[in-house]
């Protein structure tokens, strides 16, 4: 995979995180994502091209609607920035490959699945039950293959449905919702069980982490529900990038 390539991806993915937040933003309010055209949302003044330039625009606009003011969140620079990262990065271990097209799909999944669950702590069954299919599909003719998706599928969907099960019997309200199992069972069906079960370990792991910083810094308690499919996204994209050699490694101590 040459420089120019992987440069020339990650610029196509600044194009496509422009897109991925226009989802982030309007599938939680159920609107078109293609249309109107992208405006102000707080003037609904629509943007002129140059305010329109992944990053850059926010930059230089100093973060700001030019006629509101209204400030713009970083989190859509952000957004831009970690999917070109990601397309280059992606671009880079996989080559010019299918299996690149199908992984960068799934990447953008995680990307608007992480954003949305964190802002509004849900997952779109839009996002979610087309991943499955996409996922599983793919898996008749790509790595992991067809077996190890299946159960991850499964496995994946069916430990967060006893989990939520249980904890719902046991504390008489809901931990988890059903867009993390729909979640799980996605990135099973794209990385196949193994590193489904990674996923799953790392994401509660960091998710403890957070939750506890969290309650001892005061800033949150053990009832406050914390976005887990935002954990889920991060494990799943660590778990793509590096999880067979961690998975390796661990197992090198068990012979
Ligand atoms: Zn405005």
């Amino acid at each position: 995979m040459s420089a120019f390539l992987i440069i020339a991806c990650g610029l196509f993915g600044l194009l496509i995180g422009s897109f991925l937040n226009v989802c982030i933003y309007r599938l939680p309010l159920q609107a078109s994502v293609t249309w109107p055209a992208s405006h102000c949302t707080s003037c609904r003044r629509p943007l002129s091209w140059f305010e329109n330039v992944p990053v850059a625009s926010w930059l230089v606009l100093g973060g700001r609607c030019r006629t509101c003011r209204a400030s713009i969140p970083a989190m859509y620079p952000l957004v831009e920035l970690t999917t070109a990262l990601v397309f280059a990065g992606g671009a880079a271990i996989y080559g010019l490959s299918v299996l690149l097209v199908v992984r960068l799909a799934f990447a953008c999944a995680l990307i608007v699945l992480f954003a949305i669950d964190l802002r509004h702590r849900i997952l779109p069954n839009v996002i979610t039950l087309p991943g499955i299919a996409v996922g599983f599909v793919a898996s008749w003719f790509l790595p992991p293959g067809w077996i190890s998706s299946l159960l991850g599928l499964l496995a994946g969907g069916g430990v967060l449905l006893g989990i939520a099960e249980a904890y719902r019997r046991v504390r008489g309200q809901d931990g988890l919702g059903m867009g993390d199992v729909k979640m799980l069972a996605m990135i099973g069906a794209f990385l196949g069980w193994p590193l489904m079960i990674l996923t799953l370990v790392f994401a509660s792991f960091t998710g403890s982490i957070v939750g506890v910083g969290l309650m001892a810094s005061g800033r949150g308690d053990m009832q406050a529900a914390l976005p887990f499919g935002t954990f889920l996204a991060v494990g799943a994209l660590v778990a793509a990038v590096a999880g067979d050699p961690i998975l390796a490694w661990y197992l090198a101590f068990y012979p």
